[in-house]
């Protein structure tokens, strides 16, 4: 078996086999290393497994190098990590297990390697290389890991329904090893998976929203989502996603399916954009249809209303699946909001106001929405692609065109919230927020020009109808004024 390692990585494991011998142990690399070095994907970090200390041998090995890399020993886990020369090794002594059925923790005593193969989840990931005098490089595969690789299957080594019971995790691990390495999940581990989905209820959120996030960063995440569908565990861990699928009909009218629609929305961003969150956006932008939907007679299904909702269910969304709830999650719940201005904007005689609306709603991420609207044309019509896709591009010309004389992307309104409480000696209040947006709205529609002076007049005005008046001589106010790009 031919394993292209680098230089680097060849020099480490002499190292480490030094350190083996010098010991009297028995070491192999395992795992995620040997199955990426025959997939021929990179690798970052090794698995070291051997029969006896983990410990004891990773501090063997890090004397070794020069300087001397720390050795970060985790206790309760008998492993340890070591840095050497930028690649991470992980050490840990051969093990068995036995599992109890209310939890995913094993109780693990000392083993052997043969022992530690067994407990690896799939065949392709129990594949060892001898690191040992006697048979240093060897492959020792004894679950025929090897032809899985060959054949793209993703299979357990021992019965899968009591592998999937033992560790439910396994479950969201065999997906997303499907979807990273676009593997098929074998006849039986699959109807293991679906058989034991319930199970996946004692895995806590952050490892389940782990694998799901690994799932969204592979080039065609669909992939994951459809198998997740099929094994029945989307329905437990995201039940909004689930209600996506399938189409009504009524008077022989149809919708498309929704679920499908997403997930080819969600391979058409992945395509243009790593971004973690607009690949999100491209998962939850259509996630309201299905509480929005009706059907108008001699209209059809309609979804009124489903950005606005979608919108709100982000946040809920997001703090189920234990997503943070930060920044991110923001530009996601914008995109949803947004994702049908663009094509409303393609389909009327566009204003300019209307562009600047949009310039102004979208800012920095304006690019991210255009990307996300030009991921959900999936039509199977190619003229109708054709035609989306020029309207599209008709709205960014407009939009840059726009954006080149009015710099509405970065721009905020020239007289801020501070400034208004200045300015009227008032608290924060509604007529603040009042008055603040009727100064945007104005500009925007082109009914004032957008510098300060035009924004106090205009201010003034609307401020009397409410029965406010400014404080004596604070037109100065302006002082205060940020860096207005008026
Ligand atoms: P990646 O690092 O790309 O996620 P990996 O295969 O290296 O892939 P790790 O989570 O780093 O995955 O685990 C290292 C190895 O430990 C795996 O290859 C597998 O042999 C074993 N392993 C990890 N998690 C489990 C599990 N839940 N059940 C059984 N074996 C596991
Ligand atoms: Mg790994």
């Amino acid at each position: 078996m031919e394993i292209n390692c680098t230089e680097k990585e060849l020099f480490i494991f002499k190292k480490i086999a030094h350190a083996v011998e010098h010991l009297g142990m028995e070491a192999y690399l395992i795992g995620g290393f040997v199955r990426d070095k025959i997939v021929g994907r990179d690798t970052k970090d090794a698995d070291v497994v051997c029969v006896g200390d983990g410990i004891r041998l990773a501090k063997e090995v890090a004397k070794r190098f020069n300087p001397v890399p720390p050795v970060s020993i985790f206790k309760t886990y008998g492993t340890a990590h070591v840095k050497a020369d930028e690649f991470d090794l992980e050490f840990v002594g051969a093990r068995k297990e036995s599992y109890k059925y209310h939890s995913r923790n094993p109780e693990v005593a000392p083993g052997t390697l043969e022992d530690d193969q067994l407990r690896r989840d799939f065949t392709i990931n129990a594949l060892a290389i001898s690191l040992n005098k006697n048979n240093y490089g060897q492959l020792l595969d004894p679950f025929g890991g090897l032809d899985d690789i060959k054949h793209k299957i993703i299979k357990t080594p021992l019965d899968p329904v009591q592998t999937f019971s033992d560790d439910p995790l396994r479950m969201m691990r065999a997906i997303r090893f499907a979807t990273q390495l676009n593997f098929a999940i074998e006849d039986t581990t699959l109807q293991a998976i679906k058989d034991n989905a319930y199970r996946i209820s004692i895995i806590s959120q952050e490892r389940i929203t782990e694998e799901l996030n690994k799932i969204l960063a592979s080039s065609t995440p669909s992939i994951g989502f459809d198998l997740l569908y099929r094994a029945g565990l989307l329905h437990i861990i995201f039940p909004q996603m689930v209600d996506l699928a399938g189409a009504e009909y009524k008077d022989g009218v149809g919708h498309k399916d929704n679920f499908y629609h997403t997930l080819q929305v969600l391979d058409n961003i992945s395509k243009e954009t790593d971004d973690l969150w607009l690949r999100w956006a491209a998962v939850l932008h259509d996630i309201a249809k299905p509480v929005t939907k009706q059907f108008e007679e001699g209209h059809g299904w309609t979804f009124h209303g489903h950005e606005v909702v979608g919108g709100k269910m982000v946040p809920k969304i997001f703090s189920k699946l234990k997503l943070p709830l930060n920044d991110k999650m923001r530009l996601v719940k914008k995109m949803v909001e947004l994702h049908l201005r663009p094509i409303s904007l393609s389909q009327e005689e566009i204003t300019d106001s209307a562009i600047r609306r949009l310039l102004f709603d979208a800012g920095e991420d304006f690019d991210a929405l255009m990307m996300l609207c030009e991921a959900d044309i999936t039509s199977k019509n190619k003229q109708k692609v054709k035609r989306y896709l020029e309207n599209f591009e008709l709205v960014r010309k407009r939009c840059e065109a726009v954006e080149e004389k009015d710099r509405i992307r970065n721009w905020q309104p020239p007289i801020t919230g501070e400034m208004i409480m200045e300015i009227f000696s008032i608290p924060p209040s509604r007529p603040v927020g009042v008055l603040k947006n009727s100064i945007k709205e104005a500009i925007l529609d082109g009914e004032i020009d957008n510098n300060y002076d035009a924004a106090y007049d205009f201010m003034i005005e609307k401020a009397k109808q409410m029965g406010l008046f400014p404080k004596s001589g604070v037109r100065d106010a302006k002082s205060q004024i940020p860096d207005s790009k008026s």
